[in-house]
């Protein structure tokens, strides 16, 4: 009985984390979005001239440079990451 109970909460818990998964991929793909409609022409690294690639770390939607030399960050990405570390 103890085993199946066992078996039944990870199998919530597996479900939870996939619902959770889920919503952080829709959620990101959603700033994705809101930053393609800001954002009208493809940025290049200034370093190395490669196309700045969209991407989002910690629910920051950015614009990075693909070998890492920086990011680019808009004002409403940059406030929201001002706001998380309060
Ligand atoms: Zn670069």
């Amino acid at each position: 009985m103890s085993d199946e109970k066992d078996r039944l909460g990870d199998k919530f818990r597996d479900v939870e984390a996939a619902r959770e998964s889920e919503w952080a991929r829709k959620h990101d793909q959603e700033l994705l979005e809101k930053l393609r409609a800001r954002v009208k022409v493809t940025l290049k690294c200034p370093v190395c001239q490669r196309p700045l690639a969209e991407r989002v770390v910690g629910g920051i939607a950015m614009l990075a440079c693909p070998k890492g030399d920086g990011a680019w960050l808009d004002s409403h990405a940059l406030e929201s990451l001002v706001k998380s570390r309060k």
